[in-house]
């Protein structure tokens, strides 16, 4: 009796806490814990479940694709289900599905072997040989459609080739490769972004985004796998694969016909080595049964096929000692938290430096200096802290806190509000913040003015010749001729001499003079606002005209603006309220730069220019983002509230009564999506 109660209240917690993880896996793209971890929780509860029988829940986690539709697309129904796979971390349990395929195949079948790519699936369908429709998997049997955001990614073919069917859906997979990966980490530190955790994360991210321009950016990749529906033009897996490359797929080569499962171990084998050394992510291999009849004879559970099982790799662990943590300060104020690690082996590389991103994880973690730490490459990248042995703890060492002050300069920290990120608020004067600040300003894709690059900066923020980036516009020549100092590589270690001589300076000189032309969307950009990346630059420059009136804006004229949220609205406004921003741009307008978009970046058309526009509700022909891009495109401004100075409110279905009362106190002229357009031709 006590344990029957033990074990409701157990399966309860656990069917609460995957509940939990899945939002965060499937929705938010941040998981808590590591894949394993979620994987040994979810076998409690299915091995609970089958000894309590009595507590069964077609609810329960167990029983259900993990997934969600997110609302911000339309859900469509699968028309064939997308299923998971039923997955092992043990050899023993793949001789066990083994031993059940051949009892039920009676030892008369083959095995296809692929790898397991650590990604999100998708389902296309091409009608007349067209892409029509892209759809998550979801909860499996609805997802969201994102044909557009697909479409970007150029390794889906959008016509197929060699006379296809007239309908046929594919499944595949949609993976960040790491050289994107990093890359697009990278941007995000630099915009004062949290990073993704791994590529899938990123992936899942990217997909999600409602601006399909800012996802073709993001170099996603995919590998299809399969098809589904009942014309397939073969009867087997195999066949399948063959007919997707003629297609014009792009198809993994990695993948092997199998005749036992003695043939499959050394598959298995063969990449846990190789996969270190692959330009994606995989977390395992997956074996299926090849022939159609077979698979349709083994049948699905509500979650799974029972002819596939995926074999999936453990993260590879590290064992080794904590010797310290090292707290940075990053251009926009951040402090991250660096685990200092004595260097220890790990899938191939070593490893001296782990990231314990913010106070939370610190905290989750429970470290203490000196502690014996469990690394993995998280993701298969980056390197992370998993655990702690605690029982090899010392006792008389100190617990590990967040900093309170900056390393930097010693100012408090502050924690953005709901976030998790500590930020040290003295963005004039810590040093770090301001090199951060003028390093960011000079680069190629900001100002361009690389001819100083980061030692000359250092140099000249360490002597004293500049604090700022305004100060930049009043070097002159006599300013820098002859200024040198030694630095040690960080790097190399080895002494380096960095020295302004003639032909230097002139250089120096004349970009900073050519930075003159440079367009205000990149001038804004260069700002080093906080979250604030090139392409948001571009879309606020685009949206406003001027810096003015993005000085003036309020929260929710901000967040009026596609793909602007209330995190990158509020530090927007908080860094023209610093003190001292607003004497730089004064300055730096001073001294002959863009603050104004120029009339040629304005596009197609000035039928609306000047006019200030309220959208609201959901429209026939256009997303909601596209006609705010539409404005936008022929001189208008969208603006999040209706006010006096609103001319006109374009109204669609469902919009709020509120919205229509308050345009007509206001004698705001409230009109359609086609008079909209009527306007553009018109004017
Ligand atoms: P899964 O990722 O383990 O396996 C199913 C998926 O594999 C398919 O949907 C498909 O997208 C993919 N796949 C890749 N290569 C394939 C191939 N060659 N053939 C067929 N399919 C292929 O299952 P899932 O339901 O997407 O996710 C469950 C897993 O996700 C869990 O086991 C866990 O590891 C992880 N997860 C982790 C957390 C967490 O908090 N860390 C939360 C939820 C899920």
């Amino acid at each position: 009796m006590q344990d029957k109660k033990k074990a409701k209240e157990r399966i309860e917690e656990l069917r609460r806490l995957i509940n939990d993880h899945n939002y965060r896996y499937y929705v938010l793209a941040r998981p808590g814990i590591s894949d394993y971890d979620y994987d040994m929780l979810l076998e409690e509860l299915i091995s609970l479940e089958s000894k309590f029988p009595e507590f069964t829940d077609r609810n329960s986690p167990s029983q259900r694709v993990g997934g969600q539709i997110t609302k911000k697309f339309p859900a469509v129904r699968h028309r064939y289900p997308m299923y998971s796979l039923a997955n092992t971390y043990s050899k023993e349990e793949v001789l066990e599905f083994d031993r059940r395929i051949r009892k039920d195949t009676e030892n008369s079948f083959e095995y296809v072997c692929e790898l397991k790519y650590d990604g999100v699936a998708i389902s296309l369908t091409y009608e007349n040989g067209e892409l029509t429709r892209a759809v998550t998997r979801g909860d499996g049997l609805q997802g969201d459609e994102i044909t557009n955001n697909i479409k970007t990614i150029p390794s889906i073919p959008l016509k197929l080739m060699n006379e296809p069917p007239a309908e046929i859906e594919v499944r595949g997979e949609i993976y960040m490769p790491h050289g994107s990966f990093m890359k697009l980490n990278e941007e995000k530190e630099k915009n004062g972004e949290a990073p993704f955790a791994n590529p899938r994360n990123a992936a899942a991210g990217s997909l999600k985004l409602q601006d399909s321009s800012v996802v073709a950016k993001r170099r996603l990749e995919c590998f299809i796998y399969g098809l589904a529906g009942d014309n397939l033009p073969s009867g087997n897996h195999w066949g399948s694969i063959q007919a997707l490359i003629r297609w014009g797929f792009r198809v993994s080569g990695d993948v092997r016909k199998c005749t036992g499962i003695d043939e499959v171990f050394p598959f298995i084998e063969e990449y846990e080595k190789k996969r270190g050394g692959l330009p994606f992510d995989i977390d395992g291999v997956v074996v299926k049964v090849n022939a159609y009849s077979q698979q349709e004879k083994l049948g699905y559970t509500s979650k799974f096929p029972r002819w596939a099982i995926a074999y999936k790799y453990k993260a590879e662990r590290a064992n080794t000692r904590l010797l310290d943590v090292s707290f940075q300060v990053g251009r926009t104020g951040a402090v991250t938290p660096v685990a200092v690690l004595e260097p220890v082996l790990l899938a191939g590389s070593t490893v001296k430096r782990a990231s314990l991103y913010n106070a939370d994880k610190i905290e989750e973690l429970g470290l203490y200096y000196n502690d014996m730490v469990f690394v993995e490459k998280g993701g298969d990248i980056i390197p992370k802290i998993v655990g702690v042995d605690t029982e090899k703890r010392d006792h008389s060492a100190r617990k590990v806190v967040f900093t309170k002050s900056c390393p930097e300069c010693g100012t408090e920290l502050v924690r953005e509000a709901g976030g998790s990120v500590h930020y040290c608020p003295d963005s004039m004067n810590c040093p770090m913040q301001i090199r951060g600040r003028v390093e960011h300003f000079i680069s190629r894709r900001a100002m361009n003015i690389e001819s100083l690059g980061q030692g000359k900066t250092e140099l000249l923020i360490t002597k004293g010749v500049i604090n700022n980036i305004a100060d930049l516009y009043r070097l002159g020549y006599k300013d820098l001729i002859g200024l040198e100092k030694e630095f040690s590589d960080t790097q190399t270690g080895k002494k380096r001499k960095i020295s302004f001589r003639e032909k230097t300076v002139k250089n120096i000189l004349e970009a900073i003079e050519g930075s003159k032309k440079v367009p205000f969307e990149r001038v804004l950009y260069s700002l080093g606002i906080r979250h604030l990346g090139e392409t948001m630059a571009k879309k606020l420059a685009q949206h406003f005209g001027d810096i003015d009136s993005i000085r003036q804006a309020g929260l929710d004229d901000l967040v009026a603006v596609n793909e602007v949220g209330e995190k990158m609205a509020y530090s927007i406004i908080t860094y023209f309220k610093t003190p001292g921003n607003a004497e730089i741009i004064k300055r730096l307008r001073e001294a002959g730069l863009n603050f104004r978009i120029s009339d040629k970046d304005t596009a197609v058309g000035s039928a609306l220019k000047g006019k200030s526009i309220v959208v609201s509700g959901v429209f026939e022909k256009y997303s909601r983002d596209g006609i705010k891009e539409l404005i936008e495109k022929h001189g208008g401004v969208v603006k999040g509230s209706i006010s006096s100075k609103t001319d006109y409110l374009v109204a669609g279905e469902k919009m709020g009564p509120e919205k229509r009362k308050k345009a007509k106190d206001l004698n705001v002229p409230v009109i359609s999506e086609k008079q909209l357009e009527n306007m553009l031709t018109e004017g």
